[in-house]
């Protein structure tokens, strides 16, 4: 009889977004009057850009014409979208970074969970608290986090870093040394970034203690303030520590067209040697087929005169969605942060009410939908994640309605 991976049955239900779904059902089971409005979800609403449609019209037409028609896509992704992330995203900060180093995926979701694989099992993983679940949910999966805690939420063979408006939501150099430490910055869900020095203390330690940041770079596009990196790769010495994940998810609206790419610099490796940029590439060999050749051409359109132009205009419209947010709730006296460079307003809840509290309150007072910040990780117990992706009509029309309760 065939037995599954038990490290599955280990694995906590996903409470956090289904519980959100009941509850909104519910909510408009009982108030079919009332109109619900979202700022929870961490997805995109603004259409593709018109240079890109033009590129997927482009591209489709070449797909019906015998000439031009492709079938498998390279293993590591087309030169023409290689070639202009190369260019776009690194040698324009002054990063080095060969095409060979270069490996587009279907996502960022989807290289954040697998890159795990090419590890041992015996790794310690390190992570932020609170966190986007899908680093630990993987390790998980993988058997390398030992065993599930319900009453604290926490995984026994994990390294947290508690994230907190004590400690500006920069995690400390952990005491028990790690050997993956994954970083997100800017981060979901608390908004934080933080300063190029402070990710160099982080390359620094990686390096002496010869362990791997794993640097998910997917809110990279939200940064608008000066002194923040927008590749780890900017700190001296990271391509014998670091990969880097990147998504065109939240850059480009591509939530729907699944489009990123890891980066793997050839100088990293392991203590005997071994290249991770060979592992990666023989991963993505053998169990990926590549992005669609539709998609990559969509890709390469971002970098276009019109494609920078149309997607930071897109980034613009969420930020000032973000800006509304931020001064809004700041007006009536709450403790906000994020939002300045990210996408994702992180408050404080009130007084003595946890964070599914004020979910509860925010739905029947106001009929709103955020995200309890504990279902990040125990640290985001007493905050709560608001994102700026909704459409600016109706986030002006929940600000208004929160400013009411
Ligand atoms: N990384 C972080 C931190 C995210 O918040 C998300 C999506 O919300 C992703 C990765 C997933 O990106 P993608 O759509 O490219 O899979």
């Amino acid at each position: 009889m065939f037995k599954v991976n038990d490290n599955y049955l280990k694995l906590p239900g996903s409470y956090l977004f289904s519980t959100i779904g009941r509850k909104v059902r519910e909510y408009k089971e009982s108030n079919p009057d009332k109109e619900v409005i979202s700022l929870g979800i961490g997805d995109v609403t603004q259409p593709l850009a018109p240079s890109i449609i033009k590129s997927i019209h482009e591209a489709t037409d070449e797909m019906a014409d015998g000439q031009t028609f492709k079938g498998y896509a390279p293993d590591l992704g087309y030169e023409f979208l290689r070639s202009a992330i190369s260019i776009n995203d690194y040698k324009s900060r002054g990063v080095d970074i060969a095409l060979d180093e270069i490996f587009v995926s279907d996502g960022a979701k989807s290289d954040s969970g697998n890159i795990q694989e090419i590890f041992s099992v015996d790794n310690k993983i390190a992570v932020c608290d609170p966190v986007y679940p899908v680093y630990i949910d993987a390790n998980a999966m993988a058997g390398r986090t030992g065993d599930f805690n319900a009453d604290t939420s926490l995984w026994s063979n994990v390294i947290y870093m508690p994230c907190t408006a004590e400690n500006g939501f920069a995690p400390e150099l952990p005491s028990e040394t790690p050997d993956i430490i994954y970083l997100c910055f800017p981060n979901n869900p608390t908004g934080a970034t933080i300063s190029k020095d402070q990710l160099q203390k982080w390359v620094d330690y990686a390096n002496s203690v010869k362990a791997v940041i794993i640097y998910d770079a997917a809110y990279e596009a939200y940064i608008s303030e000066a002194n923040i990196a927008h590749t780890i790769y900017e700190c001296e010495g990271a391509k014998t520590c670091a990969i880097e994940l990147k998504s065109f998810s939240k850059n480009a609206g591509f939530t729907g067209t699944r489009l990123g790419y890891t980066v793997i610099p050839k100088e990293l490796k392991d203590e005997n040697g071994v290249m991770l940029n060979s592992l990666w590439a023989r991963r993505h060999g053998t169990k990926f087929n590549g992005a669609p050749y539709i998609i990559q051409r969509a890709g390469e359109a971002v970098y276009s005169e019109a494609g920078k132009r149309e997607t930071k205009a897109q980034i613009d419209y969420y930020m000032n969605n973000a800006k509304i947010i931020r001064d809004g709730l700041a007006d009536i006296g709450y403790t906000v942060f994020g939002g300045v460079n990210a996408p994702y307003i992180w408050l404080k809840t009130p007084e003595g009410v946890s964070s599914w509290q004020f979910f509860d309150l925010l739905l029947d007072r106001a009929s709103v939908v955020g995200t309890p910040g504990c279902g990040f990780g125990p640290s985001g117990e007493g905050y709560f994640r608001l994102t700026a992706f909704g459409t600016t009509e109706n986030t002006i029309k929940a600000l208004g309605r929160i400013k009411n309760i």
